[in-house]
């Protein structure tokens, strides 16, 4: 069972969002000794070979805010004074970042000998998101950890290397449940827009906070300076001061570094797409044995599980965990492993065994931004992707009041508000229970006579002691209203009486099941079954090899998750299957080696020298 820190760490990732600093409220006190350690000196000498040692002089900064920090820092002699910035780049008061975090001042004010100054963004060298200024006091002198080194000492030294990822995970919980650091969106609070990129925030994990102009006399004065036009807002103030109008996801993921820059020249050993929950086990089992791993996903971590309000029936949480939080961990496990990301990269084209390494057989995957990438083998962890009903005008109201997901984010927007929730499955159950205790009444709208066939039996317990859930059988959506500023209305029909009726809703959840993403394999050649699964192992007809049981009908290629025909569609099954194709991969390489065995020499040879 999870300890109480455990807990507390993934309540936090899956469950806030922040629309401005927190109150002090204290909740992370008891969490301070773990968030900043003091190393031993026995720990420091044990740091010492992972890392180079730096002189800084009086005065001099280590790193300032927004800028990509070279690494981790374990201050060995001096003393480094700290100052947070707000998003808007504004030094806040040592004393009220300290009453915020609800940490002793003096503790705050400066990092001594033995101290850990890093963030969880350093363990794949992205940018730091905390929004602080490191600078010498007088002469200091500290270990300087790279990204590399840092994966290497986390996995090398086991003890050690927990206490100091427990510390970067919990700073991470902490700008995000304190929406201190990271980007500060500005905008007005409901707007799509706002949305969209609070989405996108709250999905990467990544701390940020909204203020709108309305409400805070600084952020309207920067408006007046920076988005004059209407068409650029909201905007989007980056810790070093960089302001993006209105970005898309990719402008900001590109800026946030989520996007790889390069690839490596060789094929990888595996390139995974798709960072679900199968994915991201596909990526820390193999890249935990050795193998060169990258991981290509369109969107954000965590797939369909990241939008999981609370996952109640996965093995090991008797309590439940948010699906969100779930992942925030596989991602940074698989990057403690040395898995590389590329996020918001969507994969267009799959070629298959287009190009040969000697004799080693590579298939290329085309980007959507028109870059390759090789690899030796592929792993498609694609899943599935909500379905839309046929509802007339549904797409208009998309992002303006109907849903596909119930995240912290809608909840706050439908906070002591009437919404209405779409479908009869675990996932509409398990959304309407989320929004229950934040919105005034939660209507679930099922086409069926009752939810006994389609809902797991705790939801629907879980339902009933719910006062304010009511569940509206035999009934379907037959018409939207509302106008560009957002959904309006809901008309629906009783599928048996036939009798309709209007109501004023403003908040739509649609949750009708999902199909799967394999349409980008078009012409690749690999198998899909009449309802667009990828058929594995025997399910596989049109083959004279004898093929391992989660491999397509292409060789090398396997698939895993929802996406693949036959899957079960839980979380559990998506896990088990990515450790069960790494095995697989291991055995299709060392076949393949020993069918070609130049290739592995030529490898071999690469890797040494
Ligand atoms: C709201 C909700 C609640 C759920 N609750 C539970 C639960 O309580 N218990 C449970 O066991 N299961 C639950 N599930 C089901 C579970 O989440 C899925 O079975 C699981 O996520 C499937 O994992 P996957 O990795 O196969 O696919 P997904 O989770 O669908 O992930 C696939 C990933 O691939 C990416 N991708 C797709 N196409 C491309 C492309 N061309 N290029 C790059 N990337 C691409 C997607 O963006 C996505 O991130 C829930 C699902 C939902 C939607």
């Amino acid at each position: 069972m999870p300890s109480e820190n455990e807990r507390s760490e993934y309540e936090a990732l899956g469950n806030t969002t922040s629309t401005g600093p927190a109150e002090s409220n204290g909740v992370l006190a008891p969490r301070f000794q773990q968030m900043f350690p003091v190393l031993s000196q026995a720990e420091i000498d044990r740091v010492r070979r992972f890392g180079e040692v730096r002189r800084f002089a009086a005065g001099e900064f280590l790193f300032q805010a927004g800028e990509t920090v070279p690494g981790m820092y374990v201050i060995l002699s001096g003393r480094i004074a700290i100052v947070p910035r707000d998003g808007l780049g504004q030094a806040i008061p040592v004393s009220a970042f300290a009453q915020l975090i609800g940490a002793p001042v003096e503790e705050m004010m400066e990092v001594v000998p033995g101290e850990v100054i890093a963030e969880i963004g350093q363990l794949s060298g992205r940018p730091d998101l905390s929004a602080l200024d490191a600078r010498a006091v007088g002469n200091v002198e500290a270990i300087v950890v790279l990204p590399e080194a840092l994966r290497a000492l986390l996995i090398a030294e086991a003890e050690l290397g927990e206490r100091i990822l427990r510390a970067l995970i919990l700073r991470r919980v902490a700008l995000i449940e304190l929406g201190f650091g990271g980007p500060v969106v500005v905008g007005a609070l409901k707007s799509p827009d706002v949305t969209r990129l609070s989405h996108f925030f709250e999905r990467n994990a990544i701390p940020f906070r909204v203020v709108d102009p309305d409400e805070d006399r600084d952020a309207s004065a920067l408006l007046a300076r920076v988005a004059t036009n209407p068409g650029e807002l909201p905007i989007v103030v980056l810790p070093n001061g960089t302001v993006l109008r209105n970005p898309t996801k990719h402008d900001l993921a590109r800026t946030l570094g989520l996007i790889a820059a390069s690839f490596r020249g060789e094929p990888y050993d595996v390139v995974i797409v798709g960072a679900g929950p199968a994915g991201l086990a596909t990526a820390v089992y193999g890249a935990s044995e050795g193998l060169a791993v990258l991981v290509l996903e369109a969107l954000a971590f965590g797939g369909q599980a990241g939008a999981s309000a609370r996952i109640e029936n996965y093995l090991g949480f008797p309590t439940g965990v948010s699906g969100q939080a779930l992942m925030a961990r596989a991602f940074t496990q698989a990057q403690k492993f040395g898995a590389e990301f590329s996020l918001s990269t969507e994969v267009t084209r799959l070629d298959c065994i287009s190009e040969r390494s000697g004799p080693d057989p590579v298939h290329i995957l085309e980007l959507a931004d028109g870059r390759r990438v090789r690899a030796r083998t592929i792993v498609i962890a694609t899943g599935a992707r909500y379905r839309r009903p046929e509802i007339p005008n549904l797409a208009q109201f998309e992002g303006r009041g109907v849903s596909y997901w119930a995240s912290p984010v809608e909840a706050r927007l439908c906070r002591s508000e009437d919404v209405v929730l779409l479908g009869g499955g675990n996932s509409a159950g398990q959304a309407a229970v989320f929004l229950a205790s934040h919105a005034r009444h939660v209507r679930v709208l099922v086409r069926g006579t009752g939810l006994s066939s389609t809902m797991s039996r705790y939801l629907i317990e879980r339902i009933a002691s719910c006062p304010n859930i009511q569940v509206i059988a035999e009934t379907e959506v037959v018409e939207l209203l509302g106008t560009d500023q957002g959904l309006q209305g809901v008309r629906w029909r009783n599928r048996r009486t036939g009798t309709e009726g209007q109501h004023a809703i403003t908040h739509l959840f649609v949750f009708t099941g999902a199909d799967p993403v394999a349409a980008w394999l078009t012409g690749s050649g690999i198998p899909i079954d009449e309802k667009g699964f990828i058929r594995t192992g025997a399910d596989v007809r049109s083959t004279q090899r004898s093929l391992l049981p989660l491999e397509t009908g292409v060789e090398g290629v396997f698939a895993v998750g929802d996406v693949r025909c036959g899957s079960v569609k839980r979380v559990g099954a998506a896990i088990g299957e990515g450790a069960a194709v790494v095995a697989q991969l291991h055995t299709f390489l060392a076949r393949r080696d020993r069918a070609t065995p130049s290739a592995e020499a030529s490898r071999s040879a690469a890797r040494l020298g």
